[in-house]
């Protein structure tokens, strides 16, 4: 089968427009599934040769059948399991790139925290106690309001007034890490078998990036203010040269480990989230097994990419070309992560 014989689809959403530009640009036909109401972004730039509108995106198995018979590739980010949830992400049927196996490992604070540890990375002390904190923490919620509701506390006396605002909610305790928060994007190759940085970015985040643009005196006017840390965007950033060279070490090892803990281990686009301290050590608090929107801002290519490519490669061209090398190498079933591959 030819490449036109595929559609690469994806939510419309989170890194969409980037995906489908790469997939087109790769020779693809593509498909968003957008939320009804959000739908102009994907007329508006032509990069989405069909349009399936669907009431809301928890909706997306109803299409699932349509997407089957067009021998379309899901390609999942973000809004996928921010939606859909673990569980029903890993009962898609349709032809899914990457793989789900290591979703256990990545959703499961543990499991990630052991996954790591075994690769040489380090972590943020999590206090399971509250009565055990003796420094600087920041408490994270997890669910659908993504960054809101974050509170930094050094003392459980703070920390018990704090979270009765939450009753109810998961949370995690995680020693807070004063440095830069860094996001590095990375591509792992099954079929090169290589590990390649794509590029890196800064999250713009709201309401806590104001906080610079105000002076301590003012701040303390505000009477009530809580800071969150949703975001609005991403900002490009270079790394420092001499970072770099950890920063693919740690990339190796993360997949090399998950090659010991699931079968295919993790493949395709991943991210490593953290701080980086003055002594340049990457305290890295998550693992995101698939595209981030960090890389957005490289749609044209980034400086890495520069290096290696000599054409424009976007995260979501670099999949595109993996699925297009898998297909033309017979071994499209490598980097699908169920057994639909070709058929109809
Ligand atoms: P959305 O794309 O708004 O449907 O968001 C889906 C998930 O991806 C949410 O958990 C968001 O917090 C996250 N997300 C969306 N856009 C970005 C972005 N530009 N940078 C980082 N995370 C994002
Ligand atoms: P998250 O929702 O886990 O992506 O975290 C949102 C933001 O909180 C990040 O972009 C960082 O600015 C900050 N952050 C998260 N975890 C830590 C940490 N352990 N130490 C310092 N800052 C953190």
């Amino acid at each position: 089968m030819g490449l036109r014989d595929f559609s690469i689809a994806t939510l419309g959403s989170h890194s969409a427009l980037q995906i489908l530009k790469g997939a087109k640009d790769e020779g693809f036909k593509t498909i968003a599934v957008c939320k009804s109401g959000m739908v102009k972004p994907y007329q508006a730039f032509p990069v989405a040769e069909e349009i399936i509108e669907i009431p809301r995106f928890e909706d997306f198995l109803t299409v699932e059948q349509q997407l089957i018979k067009k021998n379309a590739i899901l390609i999942p980010h973000g809004s996928f399991v921010a939606y859909l949830g673990v569980e029903k992400v890993k009962g898609i049927k349709a032809m899914y790139f990457g793989s789900k196996a290591i979703l256990e490992w990545e959703s499961n604070r543990e499991k990630e925290a052991g996954w790591l540890g075994r690769a040489g990375i380090t972590l943020p002390k999590i206090f399971t106690n509250p009565k055990e904190i003796d420094r600087p923490v920041i408490v994270k919620f997890y669910g659908a309001h993504g960054g809101r509701g974050y509170f930094i506390t050094n003392n459980v006396k703070h920390f018990q007034e704090r979270i009765k605002l939450h009753k109810g909610e998961q949370y995690v305790i995680q020693e807070y890490i004063l440095g830069v928060p860094i996001y590095v994007h990375y591509f792992y190759s099954p079929l090169n078998d290589e590990v390649e940085i794509m590029s890196c970015d800064i999250r713009y985040e709201s309401n806590v990036d104001a906080l610079g643009r105000i002076m301590a005196r003012d701040q303390i006017t505000f009477e009530k203010f809580d800071p969150s840390y949703v975001v609005v965007g991403n900002k490009p950033v270079v790394l420092r040269e001499s970072l770099l060279n950890k920063m693919l070490e740690l990339g190796e090892a993360v997949v090399q480990e998950s090659k010991k803990i699931t079968p295919k281990g993790l493949f395709g686009p991943f991210s490593l989230e953290g701080v980086i301290t003055p002594n340049q050590d990457f305290i890295v608090f998550e693992i995101s097994a698939r595209i981030v929107a960090g890389t957005n801002p490289y749609i044209a290519g980034s400086p890495y990419t520069a290096l290696k490519y000599n054409e424009p490669m976007s995260t979501g061209r670099r999949i595109a070309r993996e699925i297009r090398m898998a297909i033309e190498q017979d071994r499209l079933h490598e980097v699908i992560d169920n057994d639909h591959a070709g058929r109809n």
